[in-house]
Parts: C-alpha cells; structure tokens; sequence
C-alpha cells in the first residue's frame, strides 16, 4: 500500500534540524512547470540557495492548504528529494511516535486556519 495516497503530507513539515535540498535540475523542473527562468524560480520560491521557502509553520510553501491529501500542488516536478524520501524504508513518520507528535498539531492548525478563513470570508 502507498500511504502517501493517505497522508497529509508530515515530511512537508520542517523539522528542526532538517533541509530540503534542492538543486539546478529541481530548479529547471519548477521554472518550466510554471514557465519562467531558473533565476525567477530563485527569487519566488527559494530562501537561500540551497532550500525552498517555508510557511510560519514550517510547511513548505507548495502544500495544498484545502485538502487532508494529496496536498503536493507541484507533484508532477516535485524535488528529488520528496520523490525519493522515504527512499527504502518504511515512512519515520508513521513509525516513530516522537515525530508525529510534532508534526499533526501543525497540520491540523494549517487545516484549521485555512477552514476558519474560510468560513470567515463566506459569511462577511
Ligand atoms: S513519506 Fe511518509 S510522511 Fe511523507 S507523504 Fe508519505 S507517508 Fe506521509
Ligand atoms: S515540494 Fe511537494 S512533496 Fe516536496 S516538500 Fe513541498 S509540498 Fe512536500
């Protein structure tokens, strides 16, 4: 079975200590998905030159904010590195207690404030 079809995407968090690296083809791959130069991709998506940016979370800027799934916006040019994680092993996130404990109250603080938002903006 492949979780992934069922998470909300806990490796899409930032945890301390942790980096996702990206390089020149991850870079190309975006800048012709959304069809502009490699340095553009450069100022809009990267903190530095090494890592994409990050929300006040520390989920990565191209998560889905509406959906409980499937929440990579970009998965069809996604990064090496999210193609290839968890590489061989099973998913640390759905073994290891310690990490989910961090990681699901910050999805569902992401989900809740996207859901609030948006009943807010429905009823003014
Ligand atoms: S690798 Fe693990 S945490 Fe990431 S989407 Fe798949 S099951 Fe979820
Ligand atoms: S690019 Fe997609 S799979 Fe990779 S961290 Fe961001 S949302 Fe997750």
């Amino acid at each position: 079975m492949n979780y992934c079809n069922y998470c909300p995407g806990y490796c899409c968090y930032r945890l301390d200590g942790s980096v996702l690296l990206i390089d020149a083809d991850d870079i190309n791959r975006l800048a012709r998905h959304f069809s502009i130069s490699d340095g553009e991709v450069r100022k809009r998506f990267m903190e530095n030159r090494y890592t994409l940016k990050v929300e006040d979370d520390g989920s990565c800027i191209f998560q889905a904010r509406n959906r409980m799934i499937k929440r990579c916006t970009i998965h069809a040019v996604r990064p090496m590195q999210c193609r290839r994680f968890p590489y061989s092993d099973a998913c640390p996130y759905l073994e290891r207690e310690d990490l989910l404990a961090t990681i699901q109250p910050r999805v569902e603080k992401s989900l809740q404030n996207h859901w609030l938002k948006k009943s807010q903006s429905e009823s003014a």
